[in-house]
């Protein structure tokens, strides 16, 4: 068994900073956050403040992941794994489903630690595109399969709820490694699995 640390990028969060930015946001958007009528609205911004930094931050976990000692060589496809994201544009959140599919090639990953890596980039202030691609990087990395495909299907709360109001429109963006992209029947194999057909 090796452990690989993967590390939380980051700095400390100062929350009465935030907590005053907040009240001060708030109040230059027009609310009165003094008002007699509304008395919850006082303690708002210290509650907006742990949420943003709860949304950005990821925790710190151990990779793990085993010698293939039965030469395992079937594509590994780990789906619907929650998305809980924020937009760097907006600060608005994203939120949806990541399928994640490796061919295994020295070495097996303990399969609860594919949402972990997946959550680990995804509290962050993130793009979609880029999220996807990181998952796929981190695990050629720390893995080195033979491949891996990421694929996200996501729906934008910045999109959803203001400007052109998409409804329910959901985005979709893939990231594929190694023979997912070299080798046609494998990348083929691995979109079938992740219930997925690439444009
Ligand atoms: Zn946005």
């Amino acid at each position: 068994m090796r452990r690989t640390r993967i590390s939380s990028l980051r700095a400390g969060v100062d929350l009465v900073a935030a907590e005053n930015a907040g009240r001060a946001l708030l109040r230059a958007l027009g609310i009165d956050l003094d008002s007699t009528a509304t008395p919850d609205l006082a303690r708002t911004p210290r509650r907006f403040a742990e949420a943003y930094a709860e949304l950005l931050t990821s925790e710190s976990f151990d990779f793990t992941t085993f010698e293939n000692i039965e030469g395992y060589d079937e594509m590994v496809i780990v789906s619907d794994i929650p998305v809980q994201s924020m937009c760097e544009h907006h600060l608005l959140p994203f939120t949806g489903k990541a399928h994640v599919g490796y061919l295994p090639g020295d070495r097996v990953v303990g399969l609860s630690k594919i949402p972990r890596m997946v959550n680990h980039f995804a509290r962050r202030l993130q793009t979609q595109e880029r999220l996807t691609v990181q998952i796929a990087d981190a695990l050629v990395d720390h893995l080195a399969p033979q491949g891996v495909g990421v694929v996200v299907e996501a729906t934008h709360t910045c999109t959803t709820l203001r400007g052109v109001r998409a409804g329910t429109a959901i985005t979709r963006t893939s990231a594929v490694r190694g023979v997912m992209r070299d080798d046609p029947r494998s990348r083929t194999e691995f979109f079938a699995l992740a219930g997925h057909t690439p444009h």
